[in-house]
């Protein structure tokens, strides 16, 4: 068993993540922002790269502190696991996610994570070692399972949603398509690593809804499963 999974990013109109140079770049605004707020309130974990980790150093808590408060009413505690998949435990160990907002944090590493590292995240983390080299997604997403998270939210960045989608493990994608063009061959696109080739199955996505959002238009996929 696994939970359902859905991506949530934001791209430039070209498709692209951040710039070249792996710079955040503010692609939506104040509107789109609450909307992420309330799917990350709606979550019980989200989940990022560690190149995400890296380069926006992000705490992926919910903000708003009335969608806190019903969380808490809820009985779900305040905020959602916060997930890192980071096969070699190269998370600084001051990074955000492991010390801002309450509750489970995960941090998901392979066997060839080094041993030394591992426990020094234990003081903050919850280890999942799942893989031997690379985090074996599907068998981390049986862990999230196990742990209680029915409801995965992912936010990035390219890397893993393409590990995510390609091997089968996304429901749903909202993409926020904002008003500008960021270019770079080598910016991070919404979906990168490897890539399909034209000899294998697309991963195919069946169009839930459309809606204008500020200056851009916000696409709501659901993912068609294979056959
Ligand atoms: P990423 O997708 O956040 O993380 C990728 C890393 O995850 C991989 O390099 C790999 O590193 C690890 N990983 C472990 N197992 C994996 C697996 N089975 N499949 C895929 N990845 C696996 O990093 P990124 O693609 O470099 O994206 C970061 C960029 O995206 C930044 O520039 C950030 O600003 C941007 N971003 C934008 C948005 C947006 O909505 N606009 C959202 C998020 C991020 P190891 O091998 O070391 O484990």
């Amino acid at each position: 068993m696994r939970p359902h999974v859905f991506v949530n990013a934001a791209m430039s109109a070209d498709g692209k993540l951040s710039t070249y140079e792996r710079r955040q770049v503010k692609i939506s605004g104040p509107a789109d922002f609450r909307r992420v707020d309330r799917l990350r309130a709606g979550a019980d974990g989200v989940m990022v790269g560690i190149g995400t980790v890296l380069a926006d150093d992000p705490s992926l808590t919910v903000k708003d502190p009335a969608l806190v408060a019903s969380r808490e009413v809820d009985g779900r505690g305040p905020q959602p696991a916060r997930i890192v998949v980071d096969s070699h435990a190269r998370i600084p160990l001051d990074a955000a996610v492991l010390h801002r907002g309450d509750g489970l944090r995960v941090v998901a590493v392979s066997e060839a994570a080094p041993g030394e590292k591992r426990a020094a995240l234990e003081e903050f983390a919850t280890v999942v070692v799942a893989g031997r080299d690379r985090v074996d997604l599907a068998l981390l997403l049986e862990r999230l399972y196990s742990l209680g998270i029915r409801r995965l939210m992912v936010e990035g960045g390219g890397t893993l949603i393409a590990g995510l989608a390609k091997a089968g493990l996304v429901d749903e994608l909202y993409v926020y398509v904002g008003n500008m063009i960021i270019g770079g061959s080598t910016a991070p696109t919404l979906a990168d690593g490897d890539g399909l080739s034209a000899a294998e199955p697309f991963v195919r996505l069946a169009l839930a809804s459309v809606t204008p959002c500020e200056e851009g238009v916000l696409l709501h996929w659901r993912v068609e499963k294979r056959e």
